[in-house]
């Protein structure tokens, strides 16, 4: 039962429909409840005033959000706050909150985030692209397999400068699973000429699972991967991570040794005929 009168009711119904002149859903959505606990004595008027617009902004922050994150094909939501930093011992936490403070994107930085399957670097390239987001700028994420078939088509279509273009413009550019899956054949040149249309326009994300002296593998090319280096290690923060899989944190000793891979898939040679490295000895070359 309302106590609202007839003269503040017909006030209301005005208020109603400005706020739906005005295009403000949410506030129309919250106004009863609101003027209901104002007329309880709960709320004053500046607060039921503060509510309602609270209310309307953090509604179009979030839409804000959502629909920028589509656009940047951030479609797993993962943020730093998720982010278990004990988990992960050998990741310098206050080095990626710097790092979260954007000022990479404003030096047009790259971020190269290495270390084995499932140690968080997808999630931290996706959580730096979402504060990325918040602060306005934009983003967009790809694995490298897709941004290479999305560049062959432009090419075999003729639209090749469009889309490098196209890549060209985000502020942060994701670069998801560099070295996880062998390169379509001329995908090595046509992610060198993305690379050289960014440099030192547009901050990038890498992640992979494999150090740098395995790109030459990796492009399938030396002389391609010297020239991808030269650029992506020139204005460069190179994050490695060195734990454990969080997503085999519970299940960890059911995967063989034999495939616990690191970065650095193919170690040195050791000399023919030396004793095996106790497995708690300290290493001396890490
Ligand atoms: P990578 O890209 O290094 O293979 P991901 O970032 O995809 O690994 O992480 C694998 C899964 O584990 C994801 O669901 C991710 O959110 C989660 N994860 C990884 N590390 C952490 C962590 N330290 N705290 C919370 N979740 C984590
Ligand atoms: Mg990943």
């Amino acid at each position: 039962m309302s106590v609202v009168s007839v003269g503040s009711a017909t006030l209301l119904q005005k208020i109603e429909t400005l706020l739906v002149r005005l295009k403000l859903a949410r506030a129309l959505e919250v106004l009863d409840d609101l003027v209901r606990r104002m007329e309880s004595g709960e709320l004053s008027a500046l607060e039921l005033l503060e509510q309602l617009l609270s209310e309307e902004q953090s509604t179009r922050e979030n839409r804000r959000l959502r629909s920028a994150s589509m656009t940047a094909r951030l479609t797993r939501f993962k943020t730093l706050e998720g982010f278990d930093f004990s988990f992960q011992p050998s990741l310098d936490r206050n080095r990626i909150l710097t790092l979260a403070e954007l000022g990479f994107v404003e030096r047009a930085e790259v971020i190269h985030l290495l270390g084995p399957p499932g140690t968080g670097k997808s999630h931290l390239a996706i959580a730096l692209g979402f504060e990325a987001i918040k602060a306005g700028r934009s983003v967009y994420f790809a694995t490298l397999a897709e941004l290479i078939t999305s560049l062959l088509k432009a090419q075999r279509e003729g639209d090749l400068a469009a889309r490098l273009r196209f890549l060209s413009r985000p502020a942060v550019l994701i670069v998801d699973e560099v070295g996880y899956l062998p390169l379509e054949p001329g995908g090595a040149n046509l992610f060198f000429q993305l690379v050289n249309a960014r440099y030192e326009k547009g901050a990038m994300i890498l992640t992979s699972n494999r150090g740098f002296r395995d790109w030459g593998e990796v492009f399938g090319d030396n002389v391609i991967a010297a020239a991808l280096l030269d650029r992506l290690l020139h204005h460069a923060v190179v994050i490695e991570i060195e734990g454990a899989s969080y997503r085999l944190r519970e299940h960890a000793h059911l995967m063989p040794e034999s495939l616990t891979a690191t970065t650095e898939p193919t170690p040195p040679k050791r000399r023919r005929g030396r004793p095996r490295k106790q497995e708690n000895q300290p290493s001396l070359t890490g």
